[in-house]
């Protein structure tokens, strides 16, 4: 069982993984392909930190940035379908199944299709969706871009150096985009605009030979060419998303901690209902989506050691959902969710029932905790107070005092923000 899934690999579902690697969170990846998107931008020059780069090089540092860390990953696989069962994710590909505690969907977007005659029969055999995966293979020859927009345009541009001749089909009555691209196709001699054209039919034999236009809905005509190239928009990829709610333009619906509305199920970057599709913004979600996942697994397996009560016991916050168990027994108390709201015991079936144990409190000048103390090993008559934060079998975090009496209260202050951060991350502190 992993900590968490993340399906994709394009800038929202690295950057995911990055941050969950460092969290030491078990991290799967399955993806169909690495980069995403992201590789096939021919030019980027609004990534913070690089004037220009190219979309190929750009993935292959977020890719060599992932495999820096200890995670799995599964390059190759679709998944079909992630579904929440019981406490659990199940992760469905056409290969297998996987479970996790939290999966995260990176899936990004899909081209859109022409729907044009012939269109599916050439894929792969002169029809493309991506200039700067398949452009290489059209040196020489004639292509039609079909497309009127900044994908169609940063395709064009890309092709200028590779095609003989490039035909600009767009449906409308001109192009839109980045203007920098529009005059550098317009000054070319290789490039011809075709507006208020569409792309009727593509034939050929084994390969694309030729395509069929109709401009201003009435004048039929046939250019012969060996490429076409398909770029008019994108559509989420939500399909593994299953039932994951979406909004009209099939969306995942995320708010700003990009959780969904199944708990444990986050989604990040183009799949999302964020406004801007930008690597930017995909990275950017994939952090939050992250640190969200990381919570809400951290929240679900977190251990308190305590100093009374029954080891092994769990219990449940009534409040937030907080589940603690206790893994050392000696003295002391636990709060969870404020001074009125307290762990309950979880009711066991052979024990029937429910004990009340404060945990931590959040006072005006920072927090305390209930702890209790032990001898000092070293030194007679004095104690050393102490909590320890547990979880998945090891001591994240211990924080000790000397005391010269056995202590049961215990004070990090409101200034020490890593131990602040760290329960709050952990959940183990929240506001009524
Ligand atoms: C031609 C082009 C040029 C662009 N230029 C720029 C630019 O200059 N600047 C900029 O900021 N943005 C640009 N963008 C937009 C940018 O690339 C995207 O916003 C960004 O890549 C989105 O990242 P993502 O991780 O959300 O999704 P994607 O990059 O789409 O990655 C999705 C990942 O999920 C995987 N996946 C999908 N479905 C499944 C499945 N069922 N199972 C397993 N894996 C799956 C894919 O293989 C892929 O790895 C451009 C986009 C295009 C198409």
């Amino acid at each position: 069982m992993h900590d968490l899934i993340i399906v994709g690999a394009g800038p929202a579902g690295i950057t995911a993984a990055i941050y969950a690697a460092r969290m030491k969170l078990k991290t799967l990846v399955l993806t169909k392909n690495i980069g995403g998107q992201a590789a096939w931008s021919g030019g980027i020059g609004n990534y913070t930190g690089f004037q220009y780069i190219t979309g190929l090089e750009l993935a292959g540092k977020f890719e060599e940035h992932m495999r820096g860390f200890d995670l799995e990953l599964r390059e190759g696989v679709e998944v079909e379908c992630v579904e929440r069962d019981g406490e659990h994710f199940s992760v469905k590909t056409k290969d297998g199944q996987y479970t996790s505690k939290a999966v995260i969907l990176a899936s990004g977007r899909m081209p859109r299709q022409l729907n044009a005659k012939g269109e599916e029969g050439y894929k792969n055999h002169g029809v493309s969706y991506c200039a700067t995966c398949d452009g290489p293979l059209f040196q020489g020859k004639d292509v039609v871009v079909v497309g009127g927009g900044n994908s169609a345009l940063d395709a064009a541009v890309q092709l200028l150096n590779i095609a003989n001749r490039i035909y600009l089909v767009n449906n409308t009555d001109h192009i839109i985009g980045d203007q920098l691209m529009i005059e550098t196709l317009k000054s070319s001699p290789k490039v011809e605009i075709r507006n208020k054209t569409e792309l009727r039919e593509i034939f050929g034999d084994n390969f694309v030979r030729g395509v069929r236009l109709l401009t201003d809905k009435s004048k039929e005509e046939t250019l012969p060419v060996e490429g076409v190239f398909v770029e008019i928009g994108s559509l989420p990829a939500k399909e593994p998303a299953c039932k994951a709610k979406t909004n009209e333009y099939g969306e995942i619906v995320v708010n700003g901690r990009c959780e969904t509305d199944i708990p444990g199920l986050f989604a990040a970057g183009d799949v999302t209902s964020v406004p801007e599709k930008q690597i930017i913004v995909a990275c950017g979600q994939g952090c939050i989506a992250s640190l969200s996942a990381f919570k809400y697994v951290s929240r679900k397996m977190f251990k308190v050691d305590l100093m009374t009560g029954q080891k092994g016991q769990v219990y449940r916050c009534s409040v937030c959902g907080n589940v603690v168990e206790l893994v050392y027994v000696g003295g002391g108390t636990l709060v969870c969710c404020g001074k009125t709201m307290e762990l309950l015991m979880e009711k066991s079936e052979d024990q029937g029932q429910e004990k009340h144990v404060p945990v931590i409190e959040k006072t005006a000048s920072g927090y305390r905790v209930n702890v209790g103390s032990v001898p000092h090993p070293m030194e007679d008559k004095h104690y050393i107070a102490f909590i320890e934060l547990v979880g998945d079998g090891r001591v994240y975090r211990q924080y000790l005092k000397p005391a010269d009496k056995p202590v049961a209260e215990f004070t990090i202050s409101a200034s020490d923000v890593t131990a602040r951060e760290y329960c709050n991350l952990h959940g183990l502190w929240r506001s009524k």
